[in-house]
């Protein structure tokens, strides 16, 4: 992509706009490359976003720039509560640089730390642990809500890369010492319980049994009869015992921040740019039958991310090339955990007839009913928190936008009760 109207071909020692010398390439999108910069004038470090030039593309940056401005702005808003903790990005400058493949619009924001792609990585792609996924949904949602009920916008593309650490003031020193950045990721101590190796619950069962009966055979057939139940039960896959949440969350802070980046498709509630909108996973129903879309859109991709930190894959990964084709496996997936009747509302929509019948069901054949609750359970998570976890989470992905919870409601269920004081 470097090319005309392309990325602009950046390179470390090059100084940008007399003050931005870059350092180290941090990022990418599809938009734009991103760089650590040393600004010159304030002597701090800040990430160069650098759009890539055709008119689409910098037309996109100029409503980024417009849009994250206004936004950082409302934070005294008498109807806001977190000060400034809003957990979106600072813009803190833009300037035009014209380059060898045109003119790219570029933006200095706030250093932020690593995305949640790279979060995911660390666990393996094998599920983050519970408290960390609910700290990061939460936060998001405290995004989200400002973003909605203040100012009025959009993201309409909230996905795992667009969810970004902040840095401490640890790790803004070690940037500043070495002028490099890292991927810095935040770690619960989850308290794990081995579960007693045969022998040890033999041994277990032999004392117990033997202060309560002299009989050295009822013991040795105890004995025996626990053996095979531990056999059972490491069959079944029975090996760790993971301590109920509870009793590990309390003792465990969870001291780390996100925030919200990539404005570059945001909209206003009242003024959309484009009906189409999300990236392919995170893509709301809504969207892709052709109903007019809100600010719940968002609720519906924070969802699928929320399942996505949980579990360590996509909560909807349709896998044909095809855009429609994909869209419809998508569609197929949603009605695997509501129904194949889950989309009557839709009906109505520009693209209904291409995916309903005219009694409002989708046109599939054999979808295969899905139980979150299940794949959670699968993937480590206790079974004394899955029920919590999907019923929050279907309220989040609800099919129909209009019953879908808003970002403010979500803030004051008792579901994060569970996790914070
Ligand atoms: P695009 O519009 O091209 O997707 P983004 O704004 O999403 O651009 O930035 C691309 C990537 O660059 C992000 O996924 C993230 O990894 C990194 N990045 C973006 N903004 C920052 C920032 N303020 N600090 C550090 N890294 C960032
Ligand atoms: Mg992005």
């Amino acid at each position: 992509d470097y090319r005309s109207g392309g990325y602009h071909p950046v390179k470390t020692g090059e100084v940008y706009y007399g003050r931005y010398l870059i350092l180290q390439k941090i990022g990418f999108g599809y938009f734009s490359t991103v760089w650590l910069c040393n600004d010159l004038n304030s002597n701090l470090k800040v990430a160069l976003k650098i759009q890539k030039s055709d008119r689409n593309y910098t037309d996109a940056a100029m409503d980024e720039i417009e849009i994250v401005s206004k936004i950082h702005r409302n934070y005294t808003h008498p109807k806001w509560s977190f000060g400034e903790k809003t957990h979106i990005v600072k813009v803190l400058n833009h300037f035009m640089h014209k380059g060898p493949f045109g003119r790219h619009v570029c933006m200095a924001f706030e250093l932020l730390g690593c995305n949640m792609i790279s979060l995911m990585k660390f666990y393996d792609f094998k599920g983050i642990p519970v408290k960390i996924s609910v700290e990061i949904l939460k936060q998001s949602l405290i995004a989200l809500d400002y973003l909605h009920r203040i100012c009025g916008v959009i993201h309409t593309d909230i996905k795992p890369e667009n969810i970004l650490f902040s840095l401490n003031e640890e790790q803004e020193k070690e940037v500043e010492k070495t002028g490099k950045i890292e991927n810095w990721i935040p770690m619960i101590e989850e308290r794990t319980l081995r579960w007693p190796t045969e022998e040890e619950i033999a041994q277990q069962e032999m004392e117990k049994n033997n202060k309560k009966c002299k009989n050295t055979k009822r013991a040795m057939k105890k004995e025996r009869e626990n053996k095979r139940k531990c056999e059972r039960m490491q069959r079944r896959g029975i090996v760790k015992v993971i301590v109920p949440i509870e009793n590990v969350v309390r003792k465990f802070d969870v001291n780390f921040q996100v925030k919200i980046v990539d404005f570059g498709n945001a909209c206003w509630m009242h003024k959309h740019f484009s009906n189409e909108i999300q990236t392919l996973h995170y893509r709301s129903p809504e969207v892709i039958l052709g109903i007019p879309y809100n600010q719940t859109a968002d609720c519906w991709s924070l969802g699928c991310v929320f399942y996505e930190l949980l579990v360590g894959c996509y909560l909807f990964d349709p896998k044909s090339g095809n855009n429609n084709n994909a869209e419809f496996e998508l569609l197929c997936q949603i009605c695997e955990i509501f129904g194949d009747s889950c989309f009557f509302w839709g009906l109505k929509g520009r693209n209904a007839s291409k995916y309903l019948t005219s009694g409002g069901r989708l046109r599939a054949t054999h979808l295969v009913p899905r139980s979150l609750k299940k794949e959670f359970e699968s993937r480590g998570i206790s079974p004394v928190d899955s029920p919590y976890i999907e019923e929050f989470l279907l309220k989040l992905i609800a099919p129909n936008p209009q019953h879908r919870i808003t970002a403010f409601e979500c803030l004051s269920n008792p579901f994060f009760r569970r996790y914070f004081n």
